[in-house]
C-alpha cells in the first residue's frame, strides 16, 4: 500500500502539468477566467482540480468541480484521483452523472460532473454558489451542454467575484473561447510529444472494419514488443463485431509463432468494472488492442500505445428539417491529428489513418462541428426558459444556433405542452424540466398520469422509460433473433416497449435474480442499472405528487384492464411525448407522418419479423430513434392501428 502510493505520487510528479503548478495557480488566482491549453495527458484532468484543492479552494465549505462531456470520462477520472487523494470514492472525491450519485453532501469537495449535470444544476441554484472554482474540461469537444455552461457561466462572473473558472481545451479553439471570455489569458501546458509517423492508404478503403482487423496483424507480425494499439471506431456495435472477429482468428493462428494479443473495449456503455482494463499495464510479451470510441480521442489517456489504427469516423448526432438522427461522418482534420497525437506519448509512435492524404487534405472539414448547430435543442430551449433567459437570440453562445433551430425547439416543445402559445412555461412545462429526463420522457410520463385516456399506467411507462435509457446493452452481446424468439416466445409477436416491460416485470417477480438474467440472455448489470434509474425516476413521481401514499401499488386502479386495454394506454402515453416520431403504412413501406422520410425497421427491433409474416401490418408504427447508415433505421419500435 505504501508502495502504491509512492508510485502513484511519483507519477504526479512526472506529469507535465506538475512543473507549472506555482504558475498556474497564481495565474487563477490573478485571473477570474483562464484558459488551459495542454496535450492529452498532460495532467490537466486529474491534476488541476487537486491543485486547487490544496491551494484552498475548498477551505470555506465550497466545492470544485470539473466537469466532462462523457460518463465515462467522469466516473474513471474521479476513482483515479481518489486514489491518488487516498480517500474513498463517494466520500471527498466523488461523481455524479445521471442516475447515479456518487457524491456526500457536506463532505465531497471535489466532483467530476458530466457538464449536462453541472447545467441542471443552475435550475436549483442559478449562481451555482456550493462552488469555488469550476473546470470545464474538454471545452474544445463543444456539446451542446458545454456550449450552454460556457454562456451561463458568463452571465454569473460579475456576481461571483470570488469564482475561479478554469476552461481546458485542446489548441484548436483556444483563441476563440478566450475571446468568448472577454480576452482572458491563455496559459499553455507544453507536454511531451514524439514525432509520429503518418501512413495513408493509397486508395479509398470499401471497408474499414476488414482494413482495420488487417493492419492489427500486420502491426502485430512485423512490429516488435512493447507496443500497444489503439483502434478508433465509431461505436459499440462496430467494436464488438471487430473484437468477435479477432478473437476468432486469433484462435485459428498457430499460438506459439506469435506473442499474445489482449483485445480490450472501451466505450460509453461499457460497464464501470470493464472500463478499468484499459489502464491496466500490458503483460510482458503481450501486445494489447484496444478498440475505442473517440473517447480516447482526449477524454481518457491510455498508456503504453504506440500504434494508431484511424478509419476517420465518427458517430454523431445530426439534425436537420425537424429529424434527429445518429449518423456517421467522416471525422474533421483536427480530430484525426488529435488521434495520431494517442501514438506519441511513450516515444515516436505510428498513425495509420486508412484513408487517403487526399482525403486528409481535400475532403476532412477543419473542425469538428459544434453540437449546437447539430443538435435537436428542445432541452435547452426549455430549460433556459425555466430560468428565465426569454431572449434566446441575445443569449452568448460561442457558435449560435440557426433561428429555424430555435423556432422548431419552441414549436416542439408547443406541440407536447411545455409552453403555451405565448410561448411561456406551462405547469406541464415545469414538470418537465424537473425531471431528470428529456421533456420528451416526461411528458409521458406525466400523460399517464393526468391525461383522459390515458392515466393509469405510470408505473408501467416509468419501467418502459427505464428500459429505454439503457435498451442497447440489455441483452448480451451477439444475441440472434432465433435464440430471442426461443427465450421470449410470444412476447416476440408484440413490439419493443412491451417487451421490455415484461422483461422487467418477470425480472422483478424472480426477486431481480441474476440467475434470471443468465437464463434469459440479459445482462444483469444493465438490468440493475435499469432498476437504480427507475427508482430515481419514481422518487421524482412520488415528490411531484403523482404517487398518492395510499396508491403507491403499481397497479391498483388498474386491476380490471385488459392487456390490450393496458398496451392502448401505454401507446397514446408515447404518442402524447412524441408525437412526431410517428410512422404511417404508405404504398412505399412506412413513411414520417410529419417530414415524409422513408423509415426501415431495424433488424435488433422485435416487430421486424413480425411485420414480415403478417399479413396486414399495423398502419402506424412510433419509434424512439433513428439511425442512418445504409438505411434510415428506426429501433424501439411500437405498432398500433388507430391514431
Ligand atoms: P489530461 O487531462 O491532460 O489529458 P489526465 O489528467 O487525464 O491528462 O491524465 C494524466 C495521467 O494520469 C495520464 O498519464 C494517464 O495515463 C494517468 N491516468 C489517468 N487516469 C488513470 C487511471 N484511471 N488509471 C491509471 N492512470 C491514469
Ligand atoms: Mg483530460
Amino acid at each position: 500500500q505504501i508502495n502504491k502510493m509512492k508510485t502513484i505520487q511519483e507519477t504526479r510528479k512526472s506529469l507535465p502539468v506538475y512543473q507549472y503548478r506555482e504558475d498556474l495557480l497564481s495565474s487563477i488566482r490573478q485571473h477570474q477566467v483562464l484558459i488551459v491549453v495542454g496535450e492529452t495527458g498532460s495532467g490537466k484532468t486529474t491534476q488541476l482540480p487537486q491543485f486547487l484543492v490544496e491551494d484552498g479552494y475548498t477551505n470555506d465549505g465550497k466545492c470544485v468541480v470539473c466537469t466532462q462531456p462523457r460518463r465515462v470520462a467522469a466516473t474513471s477520472v474521479a476513482a483515479r484521483v481518489a486514489d491518488e487523494m487516498d480517500v474513498f470514492l463517494g466520500k471527498e472525491v466523488g461523481y455524479n452523472i445521471r442516475f447515479d450519485d456518487r457524491t456526500t453532501p457536506d463532505r465531497t469537495i471535489l466532483k467530476y460532473m458530466t457538464d449536462g449535470m453541472l447545467l441542471r444544476e443552475f435550475l436549483n441554484d442559478p449562481q451555482l454558489s456550493s462552488y469555488s472554482a469550476i473546470m470545464i474540461d474538454e471545452a474544445h469537444e463543444r456539446t451542446l451542454s458545454t456550449d450552454i455552461l460556457l454562456g451561463l457561466l458568463r452571465g454569473i462572473l460579475q456576481e461571483r467575484k470570488d469564482l475561479r473558472l478554469i476552461i481546458s481545451s485542446a489548441t484548436m479553439n483556444a483563441t476563440k473561447f478566450s475571446k468568448f471570455f472577454f480576452n482572458c489569458p491563455i496559459f499553455n501546458v507544453p507536454g511531451r510529444r514524439f514525432p509520429v509517423d503518418i501512413h495513408y492508404t493509397l486508395q479509398p478503403e470499401g471497408n474499414y472494419l476488414n482494413a482495420a482487423i488487417t493492419t492489427v496483424f500486420q502491426i502485430h507480425t512485423t512490429q516488435r514488443l512493447p507496443g500497444d494499439i489503439l483502434v478508433f471506431l465509431t461505436g459499440q456495435e462496430e467494436i464488438e463485431s471487430m473484437q468477435t472477429k479477432l478473437v476468432e482468428i486469433l484462435s485459428k493462428l498457430d499460438g506459439t509463432k506469435f506473442s499474445d494479443l489482449m483485445v480490450v473495449p472501451i466505450y460509453a456503455n461499457l460497464p464501470q468494472e470493464h472500463q478499468a482494463k484499459i489502464f491496466e499495464p500490458t503483460p510482458k510479451n503481450c501486445r494489447k488492442v484496444v478498440l475505442a470510441t473517440n473517447i480516447a480521442e482526449t477524454s481518457l489517456t491510455i498508456n503504453g500505445i504506440k500504434y494508431v489504427i484511424d478509419p476517420g469516423f465518427v458517430k454523431e448526432q445530426s439534425y436537420s428539417g425537424g429529424i434527429s438522427k445518429l449518423v456517421t461522418v467522416p471525422c474533421s482534420r483536427a480530430s484525426v491529428d488529435q488521434r495520431a497525437g494517442r501514438a506519441g506519448r511513450l516515444g515516436p509512435g505510428k498513425c495509420f489513418r486508412l484513408f487517403t492524404k487526399w482525403s486528409y487534405f481535400n475532403e476532412l472539414e477543419k473542425v469538428p462541428k459544434p453540437e449546437i448547430l447539430r443538435t435537436k435543442l428542445n432541452q435547452v430551449v426549455l430549460l433556459l426558459l425555466s430560468l428565465g433567459i426569454n431572449d434566446l437570440l441575445h443569449f452568448p453562445m460561442l457558435d449560435k444556433p440557426k433561428t429555424t433551430q430555435l423556432s422548431e425547439a419552441l414549436d416542439n416543445l408547443y406541440a407536447i405542452g411545455a409552453l403555451n402559445s405565448k410561448g411561456t412555461i406551462t405547469k406541464v412545462g415545469q414538470v418537465m424540466c424537473d425531471f431528470p429526463c428529456e421533456p420528451e420522457y416526461a411528458k409521458v410520463i406525466y400523460s399517464s398520469v393526468f391525461e383522459e385516456n390515458c392515466k393509469g399506467v405510470l408505473s408501467q411507462i416509468v419501467t418502459i422509460i427505464s428500459m429505454l435509457q439503457e435498451s442497447n446493452s440489455i441483452f448480451i452481446p451477439g444475441l440472434n433473433r432465433e435464440e430471442k424468439t426461443k427465450l421470449f416466445g410470444s412476447m416476440m409477436q408484440s413490439s419493443d416497449h412491451m417487451l421490455y416491460l415484461w422483461i422487467y416485470e418477470q425480472w422483478e417477480e424472480n426477486g431481480f435474480s441474476q440467475k434470471w438474467c443468465r437464463d434469459f440472455k440479459l445482462q444483469h448489470k444493465t438490468m440493475k442499472r435499469v432498476l437504480s434509474i427507475r427508482q430515481q425516476l419514481w422518487k421524482y413521481c412520488v415528490k411531484l405528487h403523482f404517487i398518492s401514499k395510499d396508491n403507491q401499488s403499481s397497479s391498483n386502479a388498474l386491476e380490471n384492464t385488459s392487456p390490450a386495454m393496458l398496451e392502448a394506454k401505454i401507446i397514446k402515453c408515447f404518442i402524447s411525448g412524441f408525437p412526431t416520431n410517428v410512422a404511417r403504412l404508405s404504398n412505399q413501406g412506412y413513411t414520417n407522418i410529419k417530414h415524409g422520410l422513408s423509415v426501415t425497421v431495424h433488424p435488433s427491433s422485435v416487430i421486424f419479423t413480425r411485420l414480415k409474416n403478417e399479413g396486414k401490418p399495423m398502419k402506424f408504427i412510433l419509434y424512439q430513434s433513428l439511425m442512418l447508415t445504409s438505411k434510415e433505421f428506426i429501433r424501439d419500435c411500437i405498432t398500433f392501428d388507430k391514431y
